[in-house]
C-alpha cells in the first residue's frame, strides 16, 4: 500500500514531559455541559479520543468561586471535590490514547458571580461583561497574590484529576491574565500595570508557578490570543501580540494562538469562509519560539493541513469545531478515507448551544451531545433488526440523515424526492449570500448514499397515497418539509396582515428566484426573528434591490446573537444601506403602503411597500401523512408511519438532521429503550 500523503500529521509531539501520539489538537471548547453534566461531558470527550484527537481539551474551567460563569455550564476546578468528576474526563479521554488538557480559567470581570454572589474582580474596577448592572473590584495585592495561589492549587487538583496538559488562559476576552495584558482593561499604577513587561507580569507568575508545580509530569500549555481584530484600538499582532510572544517566547511547553474576541476566534463562514483564516495572525509565533504551536481556523482538509505543518506555520492542528461536527476526523485521515469526513459549515448551531446552557448540539454531527443521554456514536450505530425495507419520502436534510442511517443499520431503503435535485431547503439556504458552505449536509450524506448498494434514489417523484401503495414497503418515514407562509401569521401577530392583496407577497424562495420581477419599494417582514430574514435581505440588496427590513424586534436578526453574529448581521445591512425598522410590525396593508404598529406604544406610522417578502412562519407539508394516516384509521392499510424534520415540527436544520437521526436509531428499536434515552439525565447525588 502506497505511503499515506498525510502521514505528517501522524508523527508524535513532544509538549514538555508529555508527549501526543500525533497532531491532532482538540483545542478547548464549550459544551453547555461542564461541571453541570459530567458524565455527559466524559462521554462526549471519550468519542473524541476514540475518533483519534492526539489531544482532548475540557472547556474553560473555573479555579475558584470569585470567578463562577453561573449560568452557563463551563467546568470546574474549586477545589479538590470537583476532582471525582474531572476524572470521568480523564478516563474516557485516556482510555483511547489521547492525553487530556485543562484550561484553568479565572473570568476577571467576564463573570458575573452569579451563583456564588461575591464581587468579580478584575485589573480595574469596571462593568462585568454581561449585561447585567454590576460591576467588577479592582483587584488588591493581597487579591493578586490570592488569585496565584488559587491557581498553583488547580493546577495541582487537575494533575491529581489525571491531566497531562495544563492551561495558562490568556485569551477570548475572557480571563483575567489577559485582562491584565490589554491596556483598556488595565489603568493600574503598580508594578502589575503600566508598562508591557509590568502588565505581563501576572501571566509569567502563572507559567512559572504552574511550572514549578505540576512542571515534572504535565505539560504547560499557554492560550494567548495575539490579536483583537479591533486595528489600534486592541492588541495587534505586529505590535504587542508579538512581543508578548518575544518576551514569553519559551516560558510553556506549548503555544496555543488565536485571536480574540470569541466571535472572532469562532467566525460563521457566512461572515469568514476562509478555512485557516486565523493563520495570517498566528503564523509568526513559530518564528519566534522554540514550543509547539497550535493554531485553529476551521481547519478541515488534511491537504492544507499538511501544508500548514510543512511550512512551518504550525505544529499541532488545532480544532474545535471541525471535531464536534467530525469526532473522527483524525482516524478518517489515518485510513485514507478522507472523502467520508463529515465538514463543519461554520454555522455555529454549536456555539448556539452553550449560549443556551444547554448540551451541545451540532448541524452536521446529530450525535454531538448524546454520547452518554442516548450512547450515540457517529459512526457506530446498532445493526437492524430484522429485514424490513423503509420508504423515505423528501431528500431535505431530515430525509437524506434518515436515510443514510437506515442505511447504515444495513436496511433496504428507498429514497423518493419530488425535485430532480436531493437536498430540500439546504439547497435553497446555501444558495444565499455567505451560506454556501452549509451545502456540505447536503454533499456529504448524497456522496455516502451514492455509495450505499442498499439505498434506490428515485428523483423527480412525487408521491402520493396510491404511489405508496405500490411501493409495497410497510414502513414510511415522511420527510416532506415545511413551506413559509404568505398571510404575515408569526410571532407577534396572530391573524393575517390585512390588505395583502394589493401588494406582490413573496416567500423567501419566491423573491430570490424571482428577484428581477421585484418592484419596489420592497419590505422584507421579519417576524420569524431568527437568521433567514438578514440573509435574504443581504442577498436582494447584492443584487442591487433596494430593501427595507421591517421587523417587530428591536435589533435585526436577533437569534444570531447566539451564532455570535448579530453585530456582524446589523452592520452587513447598515453598511450596505439596507433601511432598518425595528420593534415595529406591520398591522395591514393599504394602497401600497404598509402601516406599521409600534410594538410599544400601539402608534401607526406609513411605509411605501410595493412588494412584501414574509419571512414569518413555515406551515409543515403534512398533506401526505395526512392521508396515509387517513387510510390506516379506515383499514385500508396498516402502514408503520413516522413524519420527521419540518414537516413535524419546522426548526433549524440542525433540528431537521437530528430528527431525521433519531427517526433511523429509533426503529424497531425496544420501546423501552426509547423512553429511557428521552429521560436520561444526570441527578444530583442526595448522599
Ligand atoms: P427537512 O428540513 O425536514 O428535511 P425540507 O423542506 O428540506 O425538509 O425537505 C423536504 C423535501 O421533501 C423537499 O425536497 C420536497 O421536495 C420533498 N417532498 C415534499 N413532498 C414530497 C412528496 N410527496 N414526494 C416526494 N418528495 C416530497
Ligand atoms: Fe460546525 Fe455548525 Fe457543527 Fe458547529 S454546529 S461544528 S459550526 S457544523
Amino acid at each position: 500500500m502506497s505511503k499515506n500523503p498525510y502521514s505528517k500529521l501522524f508523527e508524535p509531539v513532544q509538549i514538555g514531559p508529555v508527549v501526543t501520539k500525533n497532531r491532532f489538537y482538540q483545542v478547548p471548547h464549550c459544551c453547555g455541559m461542564g461541571h453541570v453534566r459530567p458524565r455527559a461531558h466524559a462521554a462526549m470527550r471519550g468519542v473524541k479520543a476514540k475518533g483519534g484527537w492526539g489531544v482532548v481539551s475540557t472547556e474553560e474551567a473555573e479555579i475558584h468561586p470569585s470567578s463562577d460563569l453561573a449560568p452557563y455550564a463551563e467546568q470546574r476546578i474549586w477545589d479538590k471535590k470537583d476532582i471525582p468528576a474531572l476524572q470521568l474526563m480523564t478516563d474516557a479521554v485516556h482510555k483511547y490514547g489521547a492525553l487530556a488538557a485543562i484550561e484553568l480559567t479565572h473570568s476577571g470581570h467576564n463573570s458575573t458571580n452569579l451563583f456564588s454572589r461575591i464581587p468579580a474582580m478584575s485589573p480595574n474596577a469596571q462593568a462585568v461583561n454581561f449585561l447585567y448592572p454590576k460591576q467588577a473590584r479592582r483587584m488588591s495585592k493581597q487579591d493578586i497574590s490570592n488569585f496565584r495561589a488559587w491557581h498553583r492549587q488547580a493546577a495541582l487538583n487537575a494533575k491529581a484529576a489525571g491531566f497531562d496538559i495544563v492551561y495558562v488562559y490568556a485569551g477570548h476576552g475572557m480571563s483575567v491574565a489577559q485582562q491584565f495584558i490589554l491596556p483598556d482593561m488595565n489603568n493600574r499604577s503598580d508594578e502589575y500595570g503600566g508598562s508591557l513587561e509590568n502588565r505581563l507580569r501576572l501571566t509569567r507568575e502563572l507559567l512559572e508557578e504552574t511550572k514549578e508545580a505540576i512542571g515534572d509530569s504535565c505539560g504547560i500549555a499557554f492560550r494567548f490570543a495575539v490579536d483583537e481584530l479591533k486595528g489600534k484600538d486592541g492588541m495587534q499582532f505586529q505590535e504587542e501580540g508579538r512581543a508578548v510572544v518575544e518576551l514569553l517566547a519559551e516560558h510553556p511547553d506549548l503555544w496555543d494562538v488565536n485571536v480574540s474576541d470569541w466571535s472572532n476566534d469562532s467566525q460563521t463562514s457566512r461572515f469568514q469562509p476562509e478555512e485557516a483564516y486565523q493563520m495570517p495572525y498566528v503564523e509568526f509565533v513559530k518564528s519566534i519560539t522554540t514550543k509547539p504551536v497550535v493554531g485553529v481556523g476551521r481547519l478541515t482538509s488534511p491537504d492544507l493541513m499538511v501544508k500548514l505543518v510543512e511550512r512551518g506555520a504550525l505544529d499541532l492542528i488545532g480544532a474545535a469545531r471541525p471535531s464536534i461536527a467530525d469526532p473522527y476526523l483524525p482516524n478518517k485521515i489515518k485510513g485514507q478515507k478522507t472523502d467520508q469526513i463529515k465538514e463543519c459549515i461554520g454555522c455555529n448551531i454549536c456555539v448556539s448551544s452553550d449560549n443556551f446552557t444547554v448540551p451541545i448540539r451540532c448541524t452536521q454531527n446529530p450525535t454531538m451531545g448524546e454520547e452518554w443521554r442516548r450512547g450515540w456514536d457517529p459512526e457506530n450505530i446498532k445493526p437492524k433488526v430484522t429485514d424490513q425495507r423503509a420508504l423515505v419520502v423528501g431528500s431535505g436534510p431530515s430525509g437524506l440523515e434518515c436515510t443514510v442511517q437506515l442505511a447504515r443499520r444495513g436496511y433496504q431503503v428507498v429514497l423518493a424526492e419530488a425535485e430532480g435535485k436531493l437536498g430540500g431547503r439546504v439547497l435553497f439556504e446555501s444558495s444565499l449570500k455567505g451560506l454556501s458552505a452549509w451545502k456540505r449536509v447536503v454533499d456529504n450524506r448524497v456522496h455516502e448514499i451514492l455509495q450505499k448498494s442498499n439505498i434506490e434514489v428515485y428523483k423527480e417523484s412525487r408521491l402520493t397515497a396510491e404511489h405508496i401503495n405500490e411501493f409495497g414497503v410497510n414502513n414510511i418515514f415522511l420527510a416532506t418539509g415545511s413551506n413559509w407562509r404568505k398571510d404575515g401569521i408569526g410571532r407577534s401577530r396572530r391573524a393575517p396582515i390585512q390588505g395583502l392583496e394589493s401588494v406582490k407577497v413573496y416567500s423567501p424562495e419566491e423573491a430570490i428566484q424571482n428577484y428581477k420581477d421585484i418592484k419596489g419599494p420592497l419590505v422584507i417582514y421579519d417576524d420569524e426573528q431568527g437568521y433567514l430574514a438578514g440573509v435574504v435581505a443581504d442577498h436582494l440588496n447584492a443584487k442591487n434591490i433596494e430593501v427595507v427590513f421591517v421587523t417587530p424586534a428591536s435589533v435585526v436578526s436577533p437569534w444570531t446573537d447566539s451564532t455570535l453574529e448579530q453585530k456582524k448581521v446589523q452592520a452587513s445591512l447598515i453598511n450596505s444601506g439596507v433601511k432598518i425598522i425595528c420593534n415595529q410590525s406591520i398591522s395591514n396593508i393599504e394602497d401600497g403602503i404598509a402601516l406599521l404598529e409600534c410594538t410599544y406604544t400601539g402608534a401607526i406610522t406609513k411605509l411605501p411597500c410595493e412588494s412584501i417578502v414574509m419571512v414569518t412562519e413555515r406551515i409543515s407539508d403534512t398533506a401526505l401523512y395526512d392521508s396515509l394516516m387517513q387510510n390506516n384509521l379506515e383499514g385500508k392499510t396498516q402502514y408503520n408511519i413516522k413524519i420527521i424534520g419540518d414537516a413535524e415540527a419546522p426548526g433549524l436544520i440542525a433540528d431537521a438532521v437530528y430528527l431525521g437521526h433519531l427517526a433511523a436509531q429509533n426503529f424497531e428499536a425496544d420501546e423501552e429503550d426509547i423512553q429511557r434515552g428521552m429521560f436520561m439525565r444526570e441527578m444530583p447525588s442526595l448522599k
